[in-house]
This record gives C-alpha cells, sequence and structure tokens, in this order.
C-alpha cells in the first residue's frame, strides 16, 4: 500500500510509492531518452486486452474493451494510488501519514498512434475535454476524495514514458494538493480585499497590455505568465469567470480545444516538438469545511498551465523555491505569437 506523508514543517504531502519503488541504484545514470519498444502499442485499437478494463469509453454500438471506439479510460497499469481500502488517517509520534487510497487513470485520447495532442482534430481535443469533465463529476461522487488533479505528461523527460500515444492522467487524492491550496488561499486574500477574482483582473490586465498575450480567440486566452517559472511557460484561461472547470459549456469545449491546439502546435513547430507537461487547475470539491470554501465560486479561477520542459530545476529552486526562469516571458510571448499555424 503507497503512503501519503505529511511533511510536519511546511503541511506539504507527498506520496511515497511503496509498490512501484525502485533499487536505489535504478536512479543511476538515468537516459535522457527512453528505451524504443518493439511491442506493439497498448493503446491502439486491437490492443484493449493489455490494458486493464475500461473505465469510460466513447464508442458507438462496440462492446467494451474491443476496438471501434474513439477514446478510452483506463485505470493505470502503475497508479502511484490505489482505489481500494479506507483512509486510515493517523499519526506516528509527529508525523501525519494515511493510506495512499485514490485514483489513477489514463485517459487514451485517440484511436490514432499520434504522439501529440497537437496533432489531434479540434473534434478530437473536445471530447478528451467532455472525457475530463465526465470523470471529474464521476470521481466526486467518492466522499473519500478532494481533488482530481488532470495532467499530461508529453515526452520521455516530462515523464511521458516509452510509448508515444496522445494520452493524459488524473489522479484523484484524498488530500487538497498544496501548489492548488496556495493559489486558492490567494485568490480568496485578494478578493477579501478588491471583492473582485484576481484571475479576471489578471486577464484584463494582460488584454489591454498584450505584451504576454499569445493569443485571443473564442473566450479564451493563452499568455505567459508574469513571474514564469519556466522558459515558454503559458497560461490558458477562459475570459467568462468560472471556478470550475466541469461547468464549461458543451458549446465553449470546441473553443477550448480549439485554442489548445494553436497552442500546443505553436510549441510543436516553434520549439521543435519539446517535452511538456501540462495541469489543469480546477476548484476542489465543495462539500467538506462549507465556511472555508464559501467564496470559492466567486475568487477561483479555472485555468490550464502548460510547461515545456527545456531547462532543468536545480539547486537554487529545490533549497528555496524560487524559480529561475532563463526567458523573460515577454520574449516568449513575442515568439510564440509570431510562430505560424
Ligand atoms: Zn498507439
Ligand atoms: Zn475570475
Ligand atoms: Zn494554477
Amino acid at each position: 500500500m503507497p503512503e501519503l506523508r505529511k511533511d510536519p514543517i511546511i503541511g506539504r504531502w507527498v506520496i511515497i510509492a511503496t509498490e512501484r519503488a525502485k533499487r536505489p541504484d535504478q536512479f543511476a545514470g538515468q537516459q535522457k531518452e527512453g528505451p524504443v519498444t518493439e511491442k506493439p502499442c497498448p493503446f491502439c485499437p486491437g490492443q484493449e486486452s493489455q490494458t486493464p478494463p475500461e473505465i469510460y469509453a466513447v464508442r458507438r454500438g462496440t462492446p467494451a474493451n474491443a476496438p471501434g471506439w474513439k477514446l478510452r479510460v483506463v485505470p493505470s497499469i502503475a497508479p502511484f494510488l490505489r482505489i481500494e481500502g479506507d483512509l486510515e488517517r493517523r499519526g506516528k509520534g509527529l508525523y501525519d501519514l494515511m493510506n495512499g487510497i485514490g485514483a489513477h487513470e489514463v485517459i487514451i485520447e485517440t484511436n490514432e498512434h499520434v504522439a501529440n495532442m497537437a496533432d489531434l482534430s479540434e473534434e478530437q481535443i473536445s471530447r478528451v475535454i467532455t472525457c475530463y469533465i465526465d470523470r471529474i463529476i464521476d470521481l466526486e461522487k467518492d466522499k473519500r476524495f478532494k481533488y482530481v488533479l488532470v495532467f499530461k505528461n508529453h515526452g520521455w523527460v516530462a515523464g511521458g514514458g516509452r510509448i508515444k500515444h496522445s494520452r493524459s492522467q488524473l489522479i484523484a487524492t484524498p488530500v487538497n494538493p498544496k501548489r492548488v491550496k496556495e493559489e486558492l488561499v490567494g485568490a480568496r486574500l485578494y478578493y477579501d480585499y478588491h471583492e473582485r477574482c484576481i484571475f479576471c483582473d489578471l486577464l484584463k490586465q494582460e488584454l489591454a497590455s498584450k505584451d504576454r498575450l499569445i493569443i485571443d480567440i473564442d473566450g479564451f486566452i493563452a499568455i505567459t505568465p508574469f513571474a514564469a517559472r519556466f522558459p515558454f511557460e503559458v497560461w490558458i484561461l477562459p475570459k467568462k469567470h468560472s471556478a470550475d472547470f466541469i461547468n464549461l459549456e458543451v458549446a465553449q469545449r470546441m473553443d477550448l480545444a480549439r485554442i489548445m491546439k494553436v497552442v500546443l502546435a505553436k510549441l510543436k513547430i516553434g520549439l521543435n516538438d519539446p517535452p511538456y507537461n501540462y495541469v489543469l487547475h480546477t476548484a476542489p470539491f465543495r462539500r467538506q469545511k462549507v465556511g472555508y470554501w464559501k467564496s470559492i465560486d466567486n475568487d477561483y479561477h479555472w485555468h490550464i498551465e502548460i510547461m515545456p520542459r527545456l531547462t532543468r530545476v536545480a539547486g537554487f529552486e529545490w533549497g528555496t523555491g524560487f524559480y529561475i526562469c532563463s526567458l523573460p516571458p515577454e520574449d516568449a510571448a513575442k515568439f510564440l505569437r509570431e510562430v505560424k499555424v
């Protein structure tokens, strides 16, 4: 059973992956590029038996776990957290821990063996967006979970593994992730003072100045953030205020797909298909501690953060929590604006 452990000083939870633990010597000399696999891709049609049984699929009339689908969701074959069991929150002296309960799912975005989401059609990306929403709504029913993080690892350096078939993942966690909590707290403080959403204010300012604006289409904008942590870090935000991604209307999903495709294509073309991660930051499930989350629908604003992995986080970052970004976000935005897609 994996374990969730809390750092007693700063309150950060970590997952200690006991089951997929490596031997210490397996960390030595990690390769830059993954080995090429000879086996057929387990995410392609016809290989359904290579994955655990599907949880969700977009298919027309074909039986589950058989070909004839457009998108599939399966449990991770090497989950970071386990779906079965109770949390059993407990203390050991000054240390807090609980069982590593959670859901870890893989969203196979397409039935075509395509590596980069940038090469999917807008229709297919909008199917992926609908799938994210459907899965979050389903996992919210499990009272053990407080948050679902949707993310993507593209390329070996970004944790994308050796199989080059476009997919994203989600992990439902029994605690709120620290990074999300920091955003929630910051947004609430701003709202308490100004009675306005900080993200809405930021949007207005970025649209007015245009210094960091990459694209503004169909109710969404893509910008490089003022305090970017990484070169070419990009945020995508809905222009209309909304705390919770699951409220995205069907008509807007195609618009979000369109801007995601443009941004990912700009990164692919402009930077020679770099490895990247993206995360979806949305409001946590709002059922516990009603008082605490009272203003969340007003003060939080969902967004997607895309982080190309062109530099490495090193000693100073680890020691301080400061990031050193070797490219001004204004220069990154200008570059990306000019990449033709
Ligand atoms: Zn494939
Ligand atoms: Zn807002
Ligand atoms: Zn965020």
